[in-house]
Order: structure tokens, then sequence, then C-alpha cells
């Protein structure tokens, strides 16, 4: 972890009411079943040569830019504790409220639905459905990073529990027995939900972190990753793999050329110190836009060129630095093929593809963009 990372995150840490909330590495440090949980959000963890093991930190950032790093049990302890009697049980011993009976079944106000206990978004109300069974339904969660799931055997019966990733919490089941778009269920218990009704203040602790999150596909990941965390202001660059299906590929399934995934580099940016513009050329400083499909000697869709946005702002940033790019003529007649979407889960590739080039000193398409 750069220096710089730590320093901001304990600043957004800070601003989430946790002085000195610091997140071990170590198991110890947090909840074994909250580290288990940890749904897909891929770790921040760039530990300097010279650090020792104690002061080693990971943070994570979801999809959408919040700070999903586990919460302390002793932090987490301390947020229960505000509680009443019947939300405790059912967020922090995973109980279940009686059906028709939660403040939150019919609410049908436009909003976002967030953890009771750490406030972190956890569903829309563009998403929630009348199941017929008593408690709120949703059929897909507000950032998948946010939802964990693990298997429940309780009861003799098999099913999958979700629980806030960020503070472990209970918040209910999710099954597989509702019509499209996601044929899932997301039973949620009124009890584990806050609401916040579009329009209202949002309270710190629910809003994106300080950081914020970009995705880059420019061929092979090792080059894009490396010159990315070289950035001025860039916090930190993760290889993954994004955009296409199965969930959280292998290498070799995404090698294999049909699964629909880019190589791409998660770039966590200050964006005090540095523009998501900035980011944007020294992206089309290290690859050839031009080229369909590969980068140089590296052929198949994996090594496409895309953008994934986050939200508007970035995909109107994007259009418009594409469009300026093309009158330049820079690339002759040649068309800029970049893909531009909104960006779909990342999946961190395996831990030999993070820091390849550090690593192993090797060579990569890219070269430097500052
Ligand atoms: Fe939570």
């Amino acid at each position: 972890m750069t220096r710089e990372l730590t320093y901001t995150a304990v600043a957004v840490l800070s601003a989430l009411g946790a002085a000195a909330w610091r997140v071990s590495i170590t198991q110890d440090e947090s909840s074994g079943d909250t580290a288990e949980k940890r749904s897909t959000a891929s770790s921040q963890s760039r530990p300097s040569k010279d650090d020792n093991k104690e002061s080693m930190m990971r943070f994570q950032y979801s999809t959408s830019g919040y700070d999903v790093t586990p919460l302390s049990r002793q932090r987490v302890e301390e947020l229960a504790s505000r509680l009443d009697p019947d939300t405790y049980n059912v967020t922090q011993r995973a109980g279940t409220e009686a059906p028709f009976c939660g403040g939150l079944l019919d609410n049908k106000k436009e909003g976002v639905y967030t953890c009771v206990v750490c406030g972190l978004p956890l569903f829309s109300s563009d998403h929630k459905f009348n199941s017929g069974t008593g408690w709120p339904s949703f059929h897909t969660e507000f950032d998948r990073d946010h939802v964990a799931r693990r298997t429940d055997e309780s009861h003799g019966m098999m099913r999958t529990e979700i629980n806030c990733a960020r503070c472990g919490s209970h918040l209910g089941h999710v099954f597989n027995d509702e019509p499209k778009p996601t044929w899932e269920r997301h039973c949620l218990n009124s009890a584990s939900l806050s609401f916040i009704e579009k329009g209202a203040p949002v309270p710190e602790e629910s809003r994106p972190a300080a950081a914020q999150t970009a995705y880059f596909a420019g061929g092979c990941f090792w080059g894009m990753e490396h010159y990315f965390q070289l950035g001025p202001g860039v916090l930190d660059a993760v290889s993954g793999y994004m955009q296409g299906n199965p969930k959280s590929p292998s290498y070799k399934q995404v090698c294999g050329g049909d699964t629909g995934h880019a190589e791409t580099v998660k770039v966590v940016l200050d964006p005090k110190r540095i523009s998501y513009r900035r980011l944007l050329e020294a992206f089309f400083e290290m690859h050839d836009p031009t080229q369909l499909n590969r980068q140089g000697p590296d052929i198949g869709d994996q090594y496409r060129s895309g953008i994934w946005y986050v939200d508007e702002y970035q995909k109107r940033e994007v259009e418009k630095f594409i469009e300026e790019l093309a009158s330049t003529k820079r690339f002759g007649s040649r068309k800029i093929v970049t893909q531009v979407e909104p960006a779909e889960t990342f999946w961190p590739a395996e831990d030999y593809h993070q820091d390849y080039i550090e690593k192993t000193g090797g060579a990569c398409h890219v070269s430097d963009p500052w």
C-alpha cells in the first residue's frame, strides 16, 4: 500500500466517524466470518517493501466506489450497541422478523436502502418488487460488492444468507425463484435496513469514498497496471477481468476467449490530485485504440480496448474525450474502436498477475505516459 493510500483511507474512515479505525490484514483483527463473507470488491493493498506485517493494511473499494473494507469486530459491536433489541437480534443474531410486519415492506418511495448498522447502500427502490412473501424483496443489489453471501444450513434447510459486506450484519436470504431480470429474490428484514428517500440528505457513511474508481482495458493488464500505478494521484491499480460471464473467472477461462471478459485495470484515484481526464490521456497514450480485439501480439477480445464508466460524469468525459481525439487525426484514417460501457463487476485477477512488471522486471506493450 502506498503511503498516500494509507493517509487517504484514514481520512475516509475518520469521516465515517471511525477515528483510528484501521483494519489489519491479519484475520485476528477482523472477524473471520466477515473476511469469509467478503464479496467481490477488490483489495487495494499495496504494502511497501519495508512495511512489516503489523503495519500492512487492506482497504477495499466497491465497483461503484464505496469503501467496503470489512469493519473490525470492535467497531461493529460499537455500532450495534446503539440498536434497539429487535434490530440487534435480526442483524447480529441472524433473527427473522415476522412476515407482513416490517416497516419497509410497503414502502414505495424512491430512494436507497442502506445498512441499518453501518450505512452502506445495499438496495435501491428501482429493484424492489412485491413478492407476496411478507418481506421486502429486491431482484438485485445496489452493488454486488455491497452484499456478501454465505451458505446457511440452519433450521434443516440449505439457504444462502446475505449480509452487509462492510459490517457483516445479517440482512436476510437470497433465493433463485423469481423471474427476470436476475432470477433472484433478495428477501430482506426491514429491521436490517434504513431508507434514504431520493433528494434527502445522505449521511457521510452512505456516500461513496473520497477516492474514486475508474476502469480501463487496453490489452494485457500487466503494463497498464504498472504505469497507472505510477501516476501522480493514483492511489492504487489492480489487474482484473470485467464485462463478461461467468462470475469470478480464472485467467485460463478468460484466455479461452469466449467469456467476454476484457483484461481490465481498476484505478483508484484521489480526485483532488489527478483528474479523470488526465487518466484518459494516459490511457490513450499507453495503447492503440484503433486495434480491434487485440493489442500488438496479443490477439482476442480479452485484449480489446475499453472504458467501463461508473457514473454519468465519467460517461460524458469519455465520450467528449474520444470525440476530441478523433478530430485531431492523430490516428490518421484509422477509427477509434474503444468500447464505452457501464462498469459491471470487477473480478480481481490471480495474485501472480498483480504487480507483475514490478515483480518480474519484465516489459509490456505500453510505455510510460507520465
Ligand atoms: Fe453494514
